[in-house]
């Protein structure tokens, strides 16, 4: 999609009434993907009938569309951890983006779809699926980007009102949150280090804003990297994954594991029957863990099994109790996040390479100490280590308590600005609360928001990747496609939001 600031997407026909008006905030897959499912709804069914309402909506990210945290890179060794099969943006239709690369060159025709595409490749895929299905909708759907963060959200009479940071205020019927990862967390920073660290220009707090690495990169000399998931394998990659140059990447995490690598080729998926798994964590993870080696037992590896234990997530997530789901983050995540986000093939490969060629190191280690040098810094470990980099990128990933972010559109829409609340959490603030991704407010009444995707951890855990973002998308594509359907026409010449 080439649309800038204030681009409208689609058009609209003038002797239509106006409908309902939809604001959605944060421009990146999950919003990409509701609209995308909006339009096509509209394109077809009740919602597109003769006569039906036109749906407005106004898209508010400083960014372009699809160029969040996963999707903004332009590298193109940064590549998707699910296969192609896995990345349609219709479940129904598994292999339409592997179509999409056949007809864009990128993937022969007849190559195994157990292809793990560059993420910009995914992007462009996106965007080229979004302005298809917005054409075909564009006598039903105006769409407006306003390139602007939201600061605020209040309820106006039945809708909401959005203010931007720069200042303008968009009232809408129902409004559609998909804000993404929470932002990356900083436990991480010793006392005295955040002096040392804040404002730094070779100091990369976030990853994941579009450009942070580039300097990175683009520059030279050592990089420390604290977390050693798959962002770090990111930044690994790009200034040490050649196994050539004398640029070192050190990398340090509490128990300095490395995701594992997915398998060489498909190896299918078990679901297993979790109906007997019981509902405490310890019952659980017992129940897991035969299920991994039942099927390492009979296929010869693990991840068929982790990959089918993914469906049953939600469903086990949600038998347990508060208690449960801290003990979970405490004890349990490490394991289950390296097996579950794991490296493509040959990112593992270029890994390898950076390691036996001494230009990655993965480490053990907790930072006690921070101190800037002329060059750069000196970091400090819990046993004594010193190491010193030209660059420190933060990749500890999103922070798990969504009331402490400081965030001005979750703290107005919990109340914590002092306005009166639109939302509530799960006891560990992982999420909002809603029914099937509609909010709901502290008295327990459904407000006209709606969220998916990483806002819903609290209910689901399993909810940050786009094989069940999609499926979230078009469900709630659907609900607002029927909200358009069931409201009084609105009067013609309102415009879209203002
Ligand atoms: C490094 C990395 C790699 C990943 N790789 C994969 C992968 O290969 N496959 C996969 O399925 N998943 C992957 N994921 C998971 C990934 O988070 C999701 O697939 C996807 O990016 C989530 O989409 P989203 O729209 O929820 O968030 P994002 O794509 O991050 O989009 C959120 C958008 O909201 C905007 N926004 C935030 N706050 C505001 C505000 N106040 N006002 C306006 N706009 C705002 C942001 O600018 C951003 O554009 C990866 C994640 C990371 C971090």
């Amino acid at each position: 999609m080439t649309l800038t600031s204030e681009d409208a997407i689609g058009t609209t026909t003038a002797a239509q009434p106006a409908g309902l008006r939809l604001v959605v905030v944060g421009a990146g897959a999950a919003g990409s993907l509701v609209l995308l499912h909006l339009a096509r709804h509209l394109a077809r069914g009740a919602a597109g009938a003769p006569g039906a309402p036109r749906v407005e909506v106004v898209v508010l990210d400083p960014n372009g569309p699809v160029n969040g945290a996963a999707f903004c890179t332009t590298d193109d060794r940064h590549l998707l951890n699910v296969p192609a099969s896995g990345m349609s943006v219709d479940a129904e239709d598994r292999f339409d983006f592997v179509a999409w690369l056949v007809g864009e060159g990128v993937l022969e025709e007849g190559a195994s779809p157990y292809f793990f595409a560059p993420r910009a490749q995914w992007a462009r895929y996106l965007r080229s699926r979004l302005d298809d299905a917005l054409a075909a909708a564009a006598d039903r759907l105006a769409v407006r980007h306003v390139a602007d963060a939201v600061a605020g959200v209040a309820r106006v009479g039945e809708g909401v009102q959005v203010t931007t940071a720069g200042g303008e205020a968009v009232e809408a019927d129902q409004l559609v949150l998909a804000t993404g990862l929470p932002s990356v967390g900083d436990d991480w920073v010793p006392t005295g280090g955040a002096a040392a660290l804040a404002g730094h220009q070779r100091y990369v707090a976030d990853p994941w804003r579009p450009g942070a690495l580039d300097a990175v990169v683009r520059g030279d000399g050592d990089v420390l990297v604290v977390g050693t998931g798959l962002t770090m394998v990111d930044v690994a990659v790009s200034v040490a994954g050649s196994g050539d140059g004398d640029r070192r990447v050190v990398a340090l995490s509490r128990a300095g594991r490395l995701p594992q690598p997915h398998a060489a080729s498909y190896l299918g998926e078990v679901v297993p029957d979790v109906s007997t798994w019981g509902d405490s964590l310890d019952e659980l993870r017992d129940a897991a863990v035969r299920h991994l080696r039942d099927v390492e037992g009979t296929q010869g590896d693990w991840r068929p099994a982790v990959d089918g234990l993914r469906y049953r997530v939600a469903e086990l997530w949600g038998r347990l109790d508060d208690a449960d789901r801290a003990r979970f983050l405490r004890e349990v995540v490490g394991d289950w996040g390296v097996r579950r986000h794991r490296m493509p093939p040959t990112t593992a490969e270029a890994v390898d390479v950076a390691v036996a060629a001494g230009r990655l190191e993965v480490a053990a280690g907790r930072v006690v100490a921070v101190e800037t040098t002329g060059d750069g810094f000196v970091v400090e470990t819990v046993d004594g280590r010193r190491v010193r980099a030209a660059w420190v990128v933060n990749c500890t990933g999103p922070r798990s308590d969504i009331r402490t972010l400081g965030n001005p559109v979750l703290d107005a829409l919990l109340g914590a600005d002092g306005s009166p609340a639109l939302a509530t959490t799960d006891p560990l603030g992982l999420g909002l609360t809603t029914v099937d991704g509609q909010l709901v407010d502290p008295t327990g009444a459904l407000q006209p928001v709606w969220t998916l995707g990483a806002l819903r951890r609290g209910e689901l855990w399993e909810t940050t990747a786009v094989p069940e973002i999609r499926t979230q998308a078009e469900r709630l594509a659907g609900d607002l496609a029927a909200v358009a359907v069931a409201r009084p026409t609105r009067q013609r010449g309102s415009s879209a939001g203002r």
